[in-house]
């Protein structure tokens, strides 16, 4: 039994407690860690209503300022923790790292640490940052899993599987992630929209013919036609994944498309060419000071009050392409999340719901040694077949679309 903390109380962390509380028996005490300790004593009393806490493990909430790096240490000390899910913002990872390296304890996030003064890196961005305590994890004996959300995460793991399994070589990996889903609202963002939008102002770096390759946003678009939620238009993206995909699979293309409708893009269009979107301060005739991207932020709604009239499904996945005994060969590994689904389970919408339960699949298989690898990995470096195996059967179904036809993806039942 390992002890979780659990850092940030925000969408994901809420589906990363709940889950953790779901399968107690292998995690012991659960210990959730924000700024705002009324957050963290929601997402407790949450999970008491659904009672999805099984076995005897402590559910605790703590105010923390994880930024504060010896704040952190005596934290993860007080409690035993032995994992920290770091789903807190991406700013935070280097700290909640340092004090995990230093602590021993392993370190699991989502998303690739951001530096709030630069909003757009060379890429590989993770050889800006966590890519240099790599050493640092080796000679403590520190496991680290970077990124094991969905998108990056599973779709890491899809990407490893398909090479192993169905390829002689694999010319392109083309990540897909279509939320199909309405929330009735004029116009949102799924999770925080500083987060959010800055994903969509900077560069669009994509991985083409082995190099980098930079697009504006918006810039390029192509329809996919997706199981369950149909054709869709898609438009190439930057995210976290290609950075380390890049350098860990030795594939030549590899590229991430977003789905969005018409509507976001007109009002993202709108908003950002006003400058609404700048993190740049801006002084108003009456001589106030404000950013517009917060005002931004502060008029739209709590991407968290979204949950409970969200419906329709997300479908996110890798479409592979190569060569299997010299012929043209092609794969299509995904998954369908329920918005209306997740949110009875837990009380979320999908977009949580897809990030928070990978993040605790890792936590149980650090915690029962198949992935306690004592050094630093990207998803893409570890073992896909047990993280797919116990997805399927904590919450988060992977099929598999190919010239058999489209079936669950039990990974130690498929072959070549
Ligand atoms: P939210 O914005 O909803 O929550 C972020 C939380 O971080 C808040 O509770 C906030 O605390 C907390 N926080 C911020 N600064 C500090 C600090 N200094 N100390 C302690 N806590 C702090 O984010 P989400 O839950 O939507 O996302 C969480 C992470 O998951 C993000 O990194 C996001 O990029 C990533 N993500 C990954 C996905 C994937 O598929 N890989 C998908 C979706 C998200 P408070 O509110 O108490 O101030």
């Amino acid at each position: 039994k390992r002890n979780v903390l659990i850092i940030g109380a925000g969408g994901v962390a809420h589906v990363a407690a709940h889950k953790c509380a779901q399968n107690n028996i292998l995690l012991g005490d659960i210990h959730i860690a924000s700024r705002t300790l009324s957050k963290c004593q929601a997402i407790i009393a949450s999970i008491k209503q659904k009672g999805s806490q099984c076995g005897p493990g402590r559910l605790q909430a703590h105010a923390l300022d994880a930024m504060d790096v010896e704040a952190t240490k005596a934290l993860i000390r007080a409690t035993k923790s032995q994992i920290v899910i770091n789903v807190g913002s991406p700013f935070l990872n280097m700290s909640v790292l340092a004090a995990c390296i230093e602590t021993g304890a392993a370190y699991l996030d989502t998303a690739i640490h951001e530096d709030p003064d630069k909003v757009c890196e060379a890429p590989p961005w993770y050889e800006n940052h966590e890519w240099k305590r790599r050493e640092a994890c080796r000679q403590a004996g520190v496991t680290a899993i970077l990124g094991v959300g969905f998108d990056p995460g599973v779709v890491n793991a899809y990407g490893r599987y398909a090479l192993d399994t169905y390829f002689d070589s694999v010319d392109s990996i083309d990540i897909i992630d279509i939320n199909a889903g309405g929330h009735g609202r004029y116009f949102a963002t799924n999770f925080d929209p500083e987060i959010n939008f800055r994903e969509f102002t900077s560069t669009v770096w994509s991985w083409e013919k082995s190099q980098w390759k930079a697009n504006a946003m918006f810039e390029r678009s192509q329809d996919w036609d997706m199981p369950v939620v149909g054709t869709n238009t898609t438009y190439l993206t930057g995210h976290d994944e290609l950075h380390s995909m890049s350098k860990n699979l030795g594939v030549p293309n590899i590229r991430f498309w977003m789905g969005f409708g018409d509507h976001y893009i007109n009002v993202f269009t709108v908003l950002k060419n006003l400058g609404l979107l700048s993190e740049k301060p801006v002084r108003t005739a009456e001589g106030l000071e404000v950013v517009p991207l917060k005002v931004v932020k502060a008029v739209l709604p709590d991407p968290a009050s979204l949950a409970p009239n969200y419906t329709g499904k997300t479908c996110i996945g890798d479409l592979v392409k190569g060569k299997k005994n010299g012929k043209p060969h092609e794969v299509l590994i995904y998954n369908i999340c329920d918005h209306e689904q997740s949110y009875a389970e837990v009380g979320s919408q999908a977009i949580s719901y897809t990030a928070g339960v990978p993040v605790v699949a890792a936590a149980m298989l650090i915690a029962d040694g198949a992935w306690d690898i004592r050094r630093m990995a990207n998803v893409e470096e570890l073992d896909p077949k047990p993280f797919i195996e116990l997805m399927n059967r904590i919450g988060l179904v992977t099929r598999i679309r190919d010239s058999r036809g489209d079936r669950v993806l039990q990974p130690h039942d498929e072959s070549a």
